[in-house]
């Protein structure tokens, strides 16, 4: 997939998984500046060190990303530094699980408030600094059109978040802004470390690997999880010139999960 995006742009959940491939992949592309948001100050500045080169320049945003306040200071942070955005990555994400009748009100806001707030505060600040032509990607999930039991949360944020792309897509094409949408089905990341049933996978098969390669052995047709790189990339093409004609779309990439 060809990509090149020499502009500034904004990632969040930055410091991990597919937002800190998306961070190296667009700075391997050539982007000028990097806005780099994440809660996790430390990995956040454990990235910036590794990203460091000639001609990219960084701002580091340790915040919530459901902290309204803290996007003002984002805004005027690009504002100030480079005017506007060419670019916006609306990844930082939450999972957590449980049946409905056994899910708490506050697991469920917790995150809502992470995923369907947060993506909209992001999106709202990209939004209001993307110039024209620029273009947002909004990193939701399989889960958001396919159902399984157990993660109503975590599906009714990814299925709003595609609406919330489309109706973003449809108020910038205006003046040329373009937003998407990817749905990824399994990506090895960090984020499956923290699920009990993948604790225990890991604990009886002896590695990460062997817990992914098992999970999707059932259920993934191509019978693999996504590397976040591969995420990367798709990224990188949904914001470059090469995806010029493509607005409010979804780009599946889920080894053929939700067929
Ligand atoms: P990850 O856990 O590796 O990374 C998520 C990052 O988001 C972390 O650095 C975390 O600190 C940050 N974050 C979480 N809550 C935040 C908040 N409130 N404010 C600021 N930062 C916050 O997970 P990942 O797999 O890279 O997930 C990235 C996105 O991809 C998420 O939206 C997730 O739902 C989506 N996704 C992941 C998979 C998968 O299988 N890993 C599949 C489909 C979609």
């Amino acid at each position: 997939m060809t990509s090149s995006f020499p502009g500034i742009v904004l990632v969040t959940g930055a410091a991990s998984g597919i937002g800190a491939a998306a961070a190296r992949r667009l700075a391997d592309d050539g982007a000028r500046a990097l806005v780099l948001v994440d809660r996790d100050g430390d990995r956040l500045h454990s990235l910036g060190d590794d990203l460091e080169r000639p001609g990219l320049e960084l701002l580091l945003c340790a915040q919530d990303v459901s902290d309204e306040n803290a996007w003002e200071g984002v805004e005027q942070g690009v504002r100030h530094h480079w005017r506007g955005l060419d670019g916006v990555v609306v990844n930082a994400g939450i999972s957590e699980s449980g049946a409905i009748a056994d899910l708490s009100f506050e697991a469920w806001r917790r995150v809502l408030s992470v995923n369907l707030d947060g993506a909209f505060l992001t999106l709202r600040t990209g939004m209001r600094l993307l110039r024209d032509g620029g273009s947002a990607v909004v990193v939701s999930s399989a889960s958001g059109v396919k159902a399984e039991a157990g993660i109503a949360a975590y599906a009714a944020s990814k299925a709003a978040t595609i609406q919330l792309a489309k109706v973003a897509a449809k108020e910038g094409a205006p003046r040329g802004v373009r937003v998407n949408t990817i749905l990824p089905g399994g990506v090895e990341t960090p984020m499956w470390s923290e699920m009990d049933f993948f604790k225990e996978m890991v604990a009886e098969l002896g590695s990460e690997q062997a817990a992914f390669e098992t999970i999707a052995a059932h259920g993934t047709p191509l019978g693999r999880y996504a590397k976040p790189e591969e995420i990367a990339g798709q990224i990188a093409f949904l914001l470059s010139p090469a995806a010029r004609s493509m607005t409010g779309a979804g780009l599946i990439v889920d080894g053929g999960y939700t067929l």
